[in-house]
């Protein structure tokens, strides 16, 4: 019961990069030649946003926000709203990462209210889950993973499914060069797919994309991409690169 969505590889820069090294990586994605059947996002900082939208002529890229707020904006300091992204036309945005759960206490419940609202401002959302190294000890990794999906889809519709992207990135290969290995992915993956199956609906189920993240480089892209339930990748530390990240995408 693989997955039938395209392809789809994002880039999540997280909090790093100056004014003159995004110009640079943009002109490297500009140039980069994706061949493959594939959907792609990048995520800057914020600031950087209106930069990248400006300079990346790429037609493969999308670009996506790292975060949002919870709901309308107002007396949030610091925050920026949905209806902010909607507007400002990124039409991406990605949310639960575990750095976010882990750095900034965001709950199962709270992502899953973010989520909520990005959809009904027209976004489209990459949904971060995933297990702790304790967690997948503990053997777990399931269970915190339905527990994560379940938060979200406890508050949105089964139509609301099709405009998230599923990221299932294991805390332990995140930033580490521990990548989970084909197999372990694969387990999980399909493990996800089912849940889908079983709790939102075997339609969704089958189309719905699970991205796998964590540690994911030009050299082990390849490998992971053959199996059936991974399909696309959400990338960190490698998608600072451009020829890794183009090669990644071209792994679809
Ligand atoms: P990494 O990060 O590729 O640097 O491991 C992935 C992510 O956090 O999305």
């Amino acid at each position: 019961n693989a997955g039938t969505g395209k392809f789809i590889v994002g880039g999540n820069w997280k909090c790093n990069g100056t004014a003159e090294s995004v110009k640079s990586l943009v002109k490297e994605l500009n140039s980069g030649k994706i061949d493959a059947d594939v959907d792609v996002y990048v995520a800057p900082p914020f600031v950087f946003i209106p930069r990248v939208q400006k300079e990346l002529n790429n037609k493969n890229y999308a670009v996506a926000a790292q975060n949002c707020w919870v709901s309308a904006g107002g007396a949030f300091t610091g925050e920026v709203s949905a209806d902010m992204l909607a507007d400002a036309d990124i039409p991406w945005v990605i949310l639960g990462h575990s750095e976010r759960r882990a750095l900034c206490g965001e709950t199962n419940e709270f992502v899953g209210e973010k989520t909520k609202y990005a959809l009904s401002k027209g976004l489209k959302v990459a949904l971060c889950i995933g297990e702790t190294l304790e967690q997948r000890e503990a053997g777990t990794t399931l269970d915190i993973c339905r527990a994560q999906l379940k938060a979200v889809n406890d508050v949105v519709t089964a139509a609301d499914w099709e405009n998230i992207v599923i990221a299932y990135e294991p805390v332990w290969a995140i930033g580490t060069g521990k990548v989970a290995t084909p197999d372990q992915a694969q387990e999980v993956h399909a493990g996800i797919r089912k849940w889908c199956a079983d709790n939102i609906s075997p339609a969704i189920a089958s189309k719905i994309r699970i991205q796998y993240g964590g540690s994911v480089n030009a050299g082990n892209c390849d490998e992971l991409a053959q199996k059936e339930d991974i399909d696309g990748f959400l990338v960190g530390g490698a998608s600072l690169i451009g020829e890794a990240f183009v090669t990644i995408c071209n792994s679809a």
